[in-house]
């Protein structure tokens, strides 16, 4: 009976209006933003507005709307402005709309390895990965858990390498005390559908050095220096602009923020506890300087314990009507034909052509924790409409799935 009844019942979903906070202020805004006739940022004032509130949020000089997560990494690469065949130390784990835009723009993505507790990158891996062409290191505080930023910060500021944070799931994550974002050179973040706010798509760059921040504005806008007094194309950019509809639906996002992270973080708590004791299962392990905002739950299965091991408990949680994703993404990004067959622009194979062999060494023996913590990781959707009810659903159905499975 029991099963049933949990089938019966969805959970809240971050693709449509169950998972979301969407509602009457978004419409309010956007009805001010169309009344005003002006739908570029250029020359409106939603998108300054929200810029403007979220460095506020972030306690930052600088934030820089653009038009997706992507754009944003994109233009985060373009400020610190390698030479071809530069590389910039990233990893494999991660969304694609964080690797390309190393790619186009003619840098070399090396991968470091994660640490498999939490599918994150450390001062460990990132270092092994440095070489005398490291340009700039990516860090991405995967599903909202931040990496440990105390020991990569130390160690990028002795070899005065810049970090670029992807903060696209960790909205409001904190290290060490401060947010996520505001700890690197700059932090780049996504308004896509399922991010903890969300324009359908839409990016933000954060940053503190002025000079950083102009070469992100104009990247953003073509590079067309508005405002100079003898304005030019300065450089290779392109448009990379949030509209103003966007821009009015993020400020009201924006306002429910942080109730949205207080949300998700209590409901993952609850989560926590109610697992605590269940055999073969780990609940997500947080660095002791961290916070974690959960754009995702990630359990880690034990195969040794668990028949099957996250696939195994992601099919019985999937029959008992649990939506989840073992794995998170297939493979390593490096095993992706982008990659693999370096597919970029005609045949040239370019700019991969320019990079050192070690740098595109992909054996997977060099992958230990990605392939270790791909393999054990089973990511449950979360978002803030989530209630104690819903959380003790998918508690439940872990419960019995693992009491089925457990050797
Ligand atoms: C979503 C995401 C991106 C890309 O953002 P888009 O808005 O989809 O382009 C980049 N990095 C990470 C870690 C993401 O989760």
């Amino acid at each position: 009976m029991g099963t049933i009844a949990t089938q019966k019942r969805h959970l809240p979903s971050d693709q449509d209006a169950s998972g979301r906070t969407l509602g009457e202020a978004e419409l309010g805004r956007l009805a001010e933003a169309i009344g005003t006739g002006t739908l570029t940022s250029t020359k409106g004032r939603f998108v300054k507005q929200l810029e403007e509130r979220f460095a506020r949020t972030l306690g930052m000089r600088h934030a820089i709307a653009c038009s997706s997560g992507t754009a944003a990494i994109h233009c985060a690469v373009t400020a610190v402005d390698p030479e071809p065949g530069d590389e910039i130390v990233t990893t494999p784990i991660t969304d694609m709309g964080a690797l390309t835009p190393i790619v186009y723009q003619g840098a070399i993505p090396v991968f470091a390895d994660v640490d498999p507790r939490t599918c994150n990158v450390t001062a460990e891996t990132i270092e092994a990965a440095l070489s005398h062409r490291t340009r700039a290191i990516v860090v991405t505080h995967l599903f909202g858990n931040p990496c440990g930023m105390r020991e990569i910060q130390q160690l990028a500021d002795e070899r005065e390498i810049p970090i670029i944070e992807d903060c696209a799931q960790a909205f409001l994550a904190r290290s060490g005390g401060a947010f996520v974002g505001s700890l690197g050179a700059l932090g780049c973040f996504s308004l896509q559908q399922g991010k903890h706010i969300t324009t359908g798509e839409g990016g933000l760059v954060v940053t503190d050095d002025d000079d950083l921040a102009r070469r992100v504005f104009l990247m953003v806008n073509k590079a067309w220096g508005y405002g100079d007094e003898k304005p030019d194309h300065y450089f290779l950019a392109l448009n990379y602009r949030m509209s103003e509809l966007q821009g009015a639906v993020a400020l009201a996002q924006l306002e429910k923020h942080a109730e949205v992270v207080r949300h998700r973080r209590e409901a993952a708590a609850h989560l926590t506890k109610q697992l605590d004791g269940v055999p073969g299962i780990e609940t997500p392990w947080v660095h002791p300087d961290n916070l974690h905002t959960f754009w995702k739950y990630c359990l880690r299965v034990d195969s040794e314990v668990i028949e099957g091991g996250s696939p195994g408990l992601g099919a019985a949680l999937a029959e008992r009507g649990i939506a989840c994703a073992p794995r998170y993404i297939q493979k390593p990004a490096f095993e992706c034909e982008v990659f693999r067959e370096q597919r970029t622009f005609g045949n040239s194979r370019w700019p991969f052509t320019l990079a050192r062999p070690e740098a595109l060494d992909w054996a997977p023996e060099r992958y230990p924790g990605s392939y270790q913590g791909l393999a054990d990781i089973l990511v449950l959707p979360w978002n803030e409409a989530y209630t104690e009810e819903h959380v003790e659903q998918v508690a439940q159905a872990i419960r019995e799935s693992v009491r089925g499975l457990v050797r």
